[in-house]
């Protein structure tokens, strides 16, 4: 067993405008120049950063998320121009994109240059490289001088951070310290887009939709596997489980009397049963020890907001054996709503004739 450490927690405010005189800002920069490891906001999810040109930083994220070392990191930089200073190139397409949409929740893919750490990229020829747009996270950076690679700051296969407070859960006593800058906006990742080849690729789905990037640089095509489960995916995150309560989770699609028969199927079997449904469907169903309300039906930015936190939430009190949750609309944000909930559900999805 490691060692416990120190996890220092510094609360800050997010809106004041001198973030880089903040005591608290520049104590977490001296610790990420260090080579410590540090979680901190973003507009996505917290991000647990560590200076991506040490192998030493980026070994300590790596153990303190129990992380499979072959899933590369993305690196975060202050400044658009940053970007120049890790890769080999940058192309048409991705000048494009980084005017369009940073900062912002969006991770683009360009050869890199070898001045980062081998570990950030995992042995693999490119790099995945985004602005945040947040102020406390851009304050980080910025005060540390250095590149940050920053995966999600959870024990790894968990829900992704929300808050400080769940960052604390998975890794309090593992890292030196812990920004709270309050909750995360869009709540779930960064899209992460390959702009190497002639047509862009979504990677991962995430705060950016396809919608969003065809307006800007026309026909943006999907990785196949992101369909198709047989395929290995390009982006090597996402081979794994991910964003998983305990209980066994499956998505049901089909309507609200479709709902109700699982769930009465369940009980009948002997489970305990919890189910994941937006605030309208509250009270709509019986027989489940556990609803937990996740965003408003039609309103696709407060389910992707509310998803990782309402997952947790399964997780403390009373055990359950299974969860239930409807399918959501693959339009705009809910492309990443349905990925994170397939990752979540193990891809257990039972749909009505
Ligand atoms: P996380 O750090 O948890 O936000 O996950 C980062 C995601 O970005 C993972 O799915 C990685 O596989 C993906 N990623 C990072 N770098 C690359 C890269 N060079 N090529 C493809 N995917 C990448
Ligand atoms: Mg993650």
């Amino acid at each position: 067993m490691k060692e416990q450490q120190m996890t220092n927690f510094w609360s800050v405010e997010n809106n004041v405008d001198n973030l880089l005189e903040s005591p608290e800002i520049l104590e977490a920069a001296q610790l990420l120049k260090h080579n410590e490891v540090v979680a901190f906001p973003t507009e996505t999810v917290y991000g647990l950063g560590g200076n991506a040109q040490s192998d030493i930083a980026i070994e300590r994220i790596f153990n303190a998320k129990g992380r499979p070392s072959d899933n590369p990191l993305i690196v975060h930089v202050s400044k658009r121009e940053d970007v120049l200073d890790y890769v080999n190139q940058t192309t048409e397409v991705s000048e494009r994109l980084m005017d369009a949409f940073w900062p912002g929740p969006l991770t683009l893919i360009f050869e890199h240059n070898e001045t980062l750490s081998k570990k950030v990229t995992a042995g693999l020829s490119t790099v995945g490289i985004r602005v945040p747009d947040d102020p406390v996270a851009l304050a980080v950076i910025e005060a540390s001088g250095c590149p940050i690679a920053a995966p999600s700051a959870n024990t790894s296969g968990r829900p992704s951070p929300t808050t400080a407070a769940h960052v604390e859960e998975d890794l309090s006593g593992k890292i030196a310290g812990i920004v709270d800058g309050g909750s995360t906006g869009v709540g779930l990742e960064s899209t992460v887009v390959d702009c190497t080849g002639v047509v862009p690729m979504i990677l991962r789905p995430g705060g950016i939709t396809k919608e969003q990037l065809e307006e800007v640089v026309g026909e943006v095509a999907v990785d196949p596997s992101l369909m198709e489960e047989k395929e290995a995916p390009r982006s090597p995150g996402m081979k794994y489980t991910h964003y998983a309560p305990k209980a066994e989770m499956t998505l049901v699609h089909g309507s609200d009397a479709f709902f109700q028969q699982q769930i009465d199927q369940a009980v009948e079997e002997g489970l305990t049963v919890g189910i994941l449904v937006p605030k309208e469907k509250d009270e709509r169903f019986t027989g489940a020890v556990r609803t937990e309300v996740c965003g408003e039906a039609g309103q696709i930015e407060s389910v992707a907001r509310e998803l990782y936190g309402a997952l947790r939430r399964f997780d403390s009190g009373e055990s359950i054996d299974v969860i239930f949750a409807q399918t959501v609309g693959e339009a705009s944000l809910g492309q990443a709503v349905m990925n994170r909930l397939r990752k979540a559900a193990g891809n257990r999805v039972i749909v009505e004739e």
